[in-house]
């Protein structure tokens, strides 16, 4: 099969570092363009990156030969991507996606500017493939024939959507209580400083409580013909902190459901469900989405962040809760699933779907 040609905005930051990696031997994407900021352009992609390099295996020899390009270089992605990638900062995804987007190029976005536009699908294969669908009024909306933006969730929320999901659509979900400890990876690099973060953990993150109810709820949601109906009927509390972890995005949930079910029946939901990624056998979908871990202990991030190659959720703990019907703690890791890697699986559905044809 000839390999799709695809872009990476951002492509020197902690996310586009992962994009990079994951990229590299895909067998149906092939990196052809890679843009950043006007301190990285015109400099090869290794000499861009730097000692700024963060993962531990190198950088792709072809990809690290390659020039870094202005993001204002879109005529030059036009001619070589059928769709980029962007994990941008906020205010740049602001200034540029939708310039690609209306030139006819799809936008995969990491940042959190699109989410909440209700003709902006916010996906997770395995949580609402059906919100694809919104794509078509997007582009009537927008008047744009063949480009149009996707966004994924916010890091942390891969950990406790995936595996509440299918307890969602079978009991119901009612009421959640959750507290996320996110890794340092989360904010990118340099990110906290270490003065602040090591022998510590911050109780804030900014805009993060307020995203992840929103897009929890917009992502339970359902299509209009205005758009995305977010779930109405959910009570959402989300706290989240910042802790000296590198990588993975752990969290604590309590949920109550309207039905309320043998806890034998939650773990075997779990450890059965298969999502739309491995129906469709995606060539990034984990073999199973969720890991149930019986040890009393698990999931921790430095032993299961890699789970499933970074793109399964490792759940643990399942107990009564005073309070709710169940407590459970579970894992994702942020940059691949959180990011890089769950945005090149809703890649790989698209292109299931024919959307870059
Ligand atoms: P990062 O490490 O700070 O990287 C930001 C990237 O944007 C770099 O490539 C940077 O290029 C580029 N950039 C900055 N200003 C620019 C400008 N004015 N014009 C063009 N390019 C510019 O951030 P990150 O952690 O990778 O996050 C990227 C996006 O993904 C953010 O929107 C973030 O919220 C989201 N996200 C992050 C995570 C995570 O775990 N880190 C997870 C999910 C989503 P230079 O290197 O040239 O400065």
């Amino acid at each position: 099969m000839k390999k799709i040609p695809v872009g990476i905005l951002g492509a020197t930051g902690v996310v586009g570092q992962q994009y990079v990696t994951l990229l590299s031997n895909h067998p149906w994407f092939e990196v052809r363009f890679l843009a950043a900021s006007a301190s990285s352009a015109e400099k090869s992609y290794s000499e861009a990156v730097g000692d700024r390099w963060h993962s531990t295996l190198a950088i792709p020899e072809k990809i690290g030969a390659m020039r870094v390009r202005r993001l204002d270089e879109i005529e030059k992605a036009i001619n070589e991507c059928a769709f980029v990638f962007s994990s941008v900062n906020n205010e740049t995804a602001k200034l540029f996606e939708e310039r690609f987007a209306e030139h006819g190029l799809p936008v995969l976005s990491n940042a959190s500017y699109h989410r909440a536009s209700t003709d902006v699908p916010v996906l997770i294969p395995e949580v609402n493939p059906g919100h694809i669908d919104i794509i078509s009024l997007q582009r009537k909306n927008r008047n744009w024939s063949k480009g149009f933006i996707l966004a994924k969730p916010n890091c942390a929320l891969q950990s406790y959507m995936i595996p509440l999901t299918p307890l969602h659509n079978r009991f119901g979900v009612k009421k959640l209580a959750i507290t996320t400890l996110q890794a340092m990876s989360g904010a990118g690099y340099p990110g906290v400083p270490s003065m602040d973060i090591v022998d510590n953990v911050i109780p804030y993150i900014p805009d993060e409580e307020e995203k992840s109810e929103q897009e929890s709820l917009k992502m339970w949601g359902h299509l209009t013909e205005l758009g995305i109906a977010s779930e109405k009927n959910i009570a959402l509390s989300v706290h989240c902190n910042r802790v000296p972890v590198l990588d993975g995005h752990l969290a604590c949930v309590s949920m109550e459901l309207e039905q309320k079910p043998h806890p034998d029946e939650v773990i075997h939901l779990w450890q059965t469900f298969q999502g739309v990624a491995q129906e469709l056998h995606l060539p990034s979908a984990p073999a199973q989405s969720i890991h149930y871990l019986f040890q009393k202990d698990r999931p921790q991030p430095r032993l299961d962040r890699l789970a499933g190659s970074g793109m399964s959720v490792t759940v643990g703990r399942l107990r009564p809760c005073s309070l709710f019907h169940y407590r459970f703690v579970a894992l994702s890791h942020n940059t691949i699933r959180g990011a890089a890697g769950g945005m090149i699986l809703n890649a790989e559905l698209l292109f299931k779907m024919g959307y870059f044809a």
